[in-house]
């Protein structure tokens, strides 16, 4: 049996730190260090040594190959391998890894979506290794073992075609004002600051015999149909409920693949609806959560396939119980180790925390809007604003005590905590609050908890990229005025700092809410103070090509306007795409599945009203029914395709995605609601497909 106790198995597959300091020579070693460290350039011969050692080290861990491993805005993530044999003149090989091999690939980008961006005869884009997240081994079930490269991929010109170029360029953005920041308070150690995420990971676990029988799980995701269970979640029975040996075997193979490759997977648990489970990993670097939650979420399907499941990751696999989110734990650390959104000790590191503090509220109560856009996608339409975790409003909890310091603070009042102490900003120190307090409200779409933020509107099958660029970006804004004031104020920065606490409670406190995010009354509540409330995709979208966003994201050197009306684009285009697959599925399932099982229990109907004569008067009720029921899917059959044709036919992308949405959207919703009635009346063993209780109960 494999080895996997946790110490041997940890990082094995991972060409961390330690791994270099033994193999590279110490000059390499130093140099490479510069490179991940500092963004010091690399030169040619340590890029030659590093792919020398790397090499050697992957060949003996079984290796034949090696791929530039990358994340276009698929969302999925990309892979071609190379082996790593060169033929040589006797005929014969050697095994070479080069450090251009290393540094730089060149793979044909033009079948990834690129929104204008590249024309085709330009279709070379360049992957360039990101040499702050390790290279890997990844093994297959196959036995084949690849030298994973994580790199970000450009077009000729420069122009980010992924995920992670603008990622890697938001924190560095968010690193220079905060150290501006810093700077201005008085800090002089650091040198760099480090926004780290810790994204938890929803996902349900289905019988794969099951879920093959279902075109609608297959092609979409998602069930296109079901009628409610007799038991959901109300019973309140399955969160944090022991979990079932079927799941749990299944969680201890998933922890060990991702342990392997050196993801910290730390918690796991039962989620709330039935089937729905969680799993956590310890905190990371931006960069490095958002590759390995992509490793998590492949992982997860690979996983579970051995053990004859599919792991969904879709954001509502099923109507009527919870769906999967992604909460995007979200701070700032700096190098030397220091939270910065962690209430201090001493009057000084309260004075930081409220400065820090300050630039989140300013930054998601200004920016709203793009927060709400980098959530914006077909499968989250479900979940944002559908009366379950996060609605699509956005506003920042902070819960009673943190909150009620903030007033007091901006209003020059004593403070009436226990203490009752008058609090000015860099003479005293805050009242502790209990760290519980911080976590009560689940229903937050940005939850302060205690010393991160927690963004939770995330759908369960992003990548949690867009989401953090957009996080670092506005926050890398809010932290550049307040730095330019800091600066000014000189010594008088105390003075400056509680200025700047009163103006952020006044002009941002509206974003604040500790309430119950999922009451009516929030709506409207929200609804007054101004704050946007924005309950789809499409129009979430909009954001990313604002006159306001344009000039963010050029400022901060993140995104260019070209940039982001190519990526607008494409997820219009991917908005659209989904709905016509689903659109496609439907009826499809309809014609060939729902119809004729339909028919077949007429058939049995009819035979029986002929046997019964007049005592079969049930009979003729159902037969009726299920006539009526029938001839209306069939109507809203051709009805549902004939609006997906009439869609796909709009050449522009801003109408072409609006009519999926205002017209194809609710078709299907008014074919299901036909179709899941006739689930309820028709003999279970004539039923075509699975029931939710036979997927959600089952396992
Ligand atoms: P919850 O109660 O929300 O389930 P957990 O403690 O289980 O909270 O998970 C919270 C996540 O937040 C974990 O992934 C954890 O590593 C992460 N986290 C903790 N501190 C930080 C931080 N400073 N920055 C980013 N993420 C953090
Ligand atoms: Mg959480």
């Amino acid at each position: 049996m494999a080895d996997t106790a946790l110490p041997n198995v940890f990082g094995a597959n991972v060409f961390n730190d330690r791994l270099m300091r033994e193999r590279l020579p110490k000059e390499t070693y130093k140099a490479l260090r510069q490179t991940i460290d500092r963004g010091a350039s690399m030169r040619p011969e340590v890029a030659a040594v590093v792919a020398n050692a790397m090499k050697d080290w992957a060949i003996e861990k079984g290796a034949t190959h090696y791929t530039h491993w990358f994340q276009p805005l698929t969302g999925a993530t990309a892979e071609k391998h190379d082996s790593f044999i060169q033929p040589t003149d006797d005929g014969g090989v050697i095994l070479e890894f080069s450090g251009k091999q290393l540094i730089q690939g060149e793979p044909d980008a033009s079948s990834f979506p690129s929104g204008g961006l590249r024309t085709t005869f330009e279709a070379r884009g360049y992957t360039a290794w990101d040499c702050t997240s390790p290279a890997f081994l990844k093994e297959d079930g196959a036995g084949n073992v690849t030298l994973t490269i994580p790199t970000a991929f450009c077009s000729y010109n420069g122009e980010a075609l992924d995920k992670k170029t603008p990622l890697l360029r938001s924190m560095k953005a968010v690193s220079d004002q905060a150290l501006r920041v810093l700077r201005a308070l008085g800090d002089k150690s650091t040198s760099r600051v480090i926004s780290t995420v810790g994204p938890e990971q929803e996902y349900f676990l289905l019988d794969k015999e099951l879920y093959l029988r279902r075109l609608d799980l297959i092609a979409t995701g998602r069930t296109l149909f079901g009628a409610p269970p007799p038991k959901g979640q109300e019973l309140e029975d399955q969160y944090f409920g022991a979990i079932k040996d079927r799941a749990s075997a299944f969680m201890r193979d998933l922890d060990v693949e991702l342990w392997k490759m050196g993801i910290t997977s730390k918690t796991k648990h039962n989620e709330v609806a039935p089937a729905q489970y969680e799993m956590a990993p310890v905190f990371s670097t931006t960069n490095i959560a958002a590759d390995h939650n992509q490793l998590v979420m492949e992982t997860m399907q690979k996983v579970a396939l051995r053990h004859g499941m599919v792991c969904l990751l879709h954001e509502k696999p099923y109507a009527g119980v919870n769906g999967s989110g992604k909460h995007n734990n979200w701070s700032l650390a700096t190098d030397t180790g220091v939270n910065l959104l962690e209430p201090g000790r001493t009057p000084h590191d309260n004075a930081q925390f409220l400065v820090f503090l300050c630039a989140l509220l300013q930054a998601v109560d200004t920016h709203a809007d793009i927060m709400r856009a980098t959530c914006g996608h077909s499968g989250n339409d479900h979940r944002l604003g559908a009366n379950e975790a996060p609605p699509a409003i956005i506003s920042a909890f902070l819960g009673d005590e943190l909150t009620e310091i903030l007033e007091r603070l901006a209003k020059g009042q004593k403070t009436s905590s226990r203490e009752a102490a008058y609090v000015a900003i860099g003479v005293d120190t805050l009242p502790e609050f209990p760290k519980d307090n911080t976590d009560r409200n689940r229903t937050s779409p940005f939850a302060f908890t205690g010393n991160k933020f927690e963004f939770r509107m995330v759908g369960s099958s992003q990548s949690i990229s867009g989401p953090n660029v957009a996080l670092n970006t506005i926050v890398a804004d809010a932290l550049d005025a307040i730095a330019t004031r800091l600066e000014k104020a000189g010594r008088n920065r105390n003075a400056e700092i509680a200025a700047i606490v009163k103006e952020t409670w006044k002009k941002h406190g509206r974003v604040i809410f500790n309430g119950n995010n999922y009451a009516d009354e929030w709506v409207k509540e929200a609804d007054r103070r101004g704050l946007p409330n924005v309950r789809n995709a499409v129009a979430a979208l909009e954001a990313f090509v604002t006159p306001k966003a344009v000039k963010l994201f050029e400022k901060h050197k993140v995104l260019s306007k070209e940039e982001l009306h190519s990526r607008y684009h494409i997820y219009l285009e991917q908005y659209a795409k989904h709905i016509n697959i689903e659109a496609l599925t439907a009826v499809q399932m309809v014609r060939r599945q729902y119809i004729p099982a339909v028919m077949r229990f007429m058939t049995e109907l009819g035979a029986s009203v002929a046997a019964t004569g007049k005592h079969g008067t049930v009979q003729q009720t159902l037969l009726a029914e299920a006539g009526e029921l029938l001839a209306s899917v069939h109507k809203k059959a051709g009805q549902l395709e004939s609006e997906a044709s009439k869609a796909r036919s709009i050449a522009d992308v801003e109408k072409h995605a609006t009519a999926f949405r205002d017209k194809v959207v609710p078709a299907l919703a008014s074919l299901r609601a036909d179709v899941d009635e006739l689930e309820a009346i028709v003999p279970a063993d004539l039923w075509p497909v699975p029931t939710y209780s036979d997927m959600l109960f089952k396992l």
